[in-house]
């Protein structure tokens, strides 16, 4: 709706001043903020709540002064968002910020203002205005949407497509982002058409920080990706952001902690667990993979092992409870265990005459190493490939598939060469 609200005024450059031109204190919890949002409590306020507003490049205070421009109503999309509130899988913490949001009036958004960016109005008499970038997203995701219709004719065709399928929408997101991605979002979603589409589970981030500092590219505070994963790897550097990814709360980057990890996990547990499969499969079965015999007592439990870490890893890689911390955790744990598996077993393979148990235990344990490539695919996919491919398993046949249940890698098939993988980082540049 159009109506008069209240925005900063400066008076020296005769200008109004918007979003991130304006910092203060939030209203809510006193934090540092800019016109309308808060890093720190993640909620929405309106430009004249702002505590003590000034101008974020001079400091000097600004002037509240009556502006014309368009408004959001989000009280009236109440029953959409309680709908969504109780519908949509949500960490406790987006559940709770969100019963904080509804507990009182939801307030009137402005989605306009003046800007050198954004979506201009088409509207008589403010053609000088644009359109928040926050209110673009949902229009974004349809215009996505109608380009994977491919219909460039019918301009409905993103409708089309969702009315054809059932799709599961699941936003990721940073904390600070939170009143846009689970209230805004949802709200403007109905708007646009109603329960065609709504999130289906919200994914949160909170802020990571470098030193236990924020980013900041500007300070050069900062990682550069393609520098991280041309030293160490692109997948051991997804492994570990996996592993600490901010999941509920802040979490730290380091780099002695990042080379511990992998030194301490990645080559001194997975890569030395495979080499030693290696080893033993070379040195007391001619590097040919055994048909499994009879099942000791341990066999079932190392077996029993694997298969709750199968289901627990998918737990953790399901939107409504995605965890990729867990998905790691889990997975390093099962090799702990799997290494425990091959020494508490290992007297077996050297007896003579050789009991056929031993063979259960080593064709376990490749299994296993079949299994564990694919439950951690999506982090490590490099590695994964190689250990398959070192296997001797087709990719097509390993490519997207569950292992449920694990099966044996084929008896009689040789193997050489599991532990060429290297997770040891390549020398910093001087
Ligand atoms: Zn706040």
């Amino acid at each position: 709706m159009q109506r008069r609200g209240a925005v900063h005024y400066d008076p020296d450059q005769d200008t109004f001043r918007f979003e991130a031109q304006v910092t203060g204190q939030c209203p809510y919890c006193g934090a540092q903020a800019s016109a309308n949002d808060c890093e720190s409590c993640g909620r929405f306020h309106d430009d004249a709540e702002l505590i003590d507003g000034r101008c974020a490049d001079t400091g000097r205070v600004l002037e509240l002064r009556p502006f014309e421009r368009f408004y959001l109503c989000l009280e009236r999309l109440r029953p959409a968002l309680e709908d969504f509130r109780a519908t949509a899988f949500l960490p406790a913490e987006l559940k709770h910020f969100m019963d904080w949001i509804l507990s009182g009036t939801l307030p009137d958004i402005g989605i306009t203002h003046l800007a050198d960016y954004g979506i201009g109005l088409d509207v008589p008499g403010f053609e000088h205005q644009r359109l928040n970038m926050t209110f673009e997203h949902a229009g974004r995701l349809f215009t996505a949407i109608q380009q994977l219709s491919g219909d460039s004719e019918d301009p409905d065709g993103w409708r089309s497509w969702l009315e054809a399928r059932s799709v599961k929408l699941i936003p990721f997101f940073g904390f600070d982002n939170s009143y846009m991605r689970a209230i805004l979002f949802p709200a403007l979603l109905f708007g646009y058409c109603d329960k065609l589409i709504q999130p289906y589970a919200l994914a949160l981030n909170h802020f990571y920080l470098l030193d236990h500092q924020k980013f900041s590219t500007s300070r050069n505070h900062a990682i550069w990706g393609d520098a991280l994963a041309a030293q160490y790897g692109s997948d051991a550097t997804r492994f570990y952001l996996a592993l600490t990814r901010p999941e509920t709360q802040e979490t730290n980057f380091s780099t002695p902690q990042f080379e511990a990890t992998i030194n301490d996990v990645l080559i001194g547990q997975w890569q030395a667990w495979i080499a030693d499969i290696q080893n033993r499969l070379s040195t007391h079965f001619d590097a040919m993979v055994p048909e499994a015999g009879p099942w000791s007592l341990q066999a079932y439990r190392f077996y029993d092992d694997l298969l709750q870490t199968c289901a627990r890893v998918k737990h953790a890689y399901m939107p409504e409870t995605f965890s990729t911390t867990r998905a790691c955790h889990e997975l390093n744990h099962f090799v702990e265990l799997a290494r425990c598996f091959g020494h508490e077993t290992e007297p077996l393979n050297r007896a003579r005459p050789r009991p056929r148990e031993a063979e259960t235990h080593i064709a376990l344990e490749m299994m296993a190493l079949r299994t564990v490539a694919l439950l951690v695919m999506p982090i490590m996919p490099r590695f994964a490939t190689a250990v398959l491919d070192t296997l001797g398993e087709a990719p097509e046949a390993h490519a997207f598939t569950w292992p449920d249940p694990p099966v044996f890698i084929a008896p009689g098939r040789r193997i050489d060469g599991l532990c060429r993988h290297d997770f040891q980082p390549m020398p910093s540049e001087p």
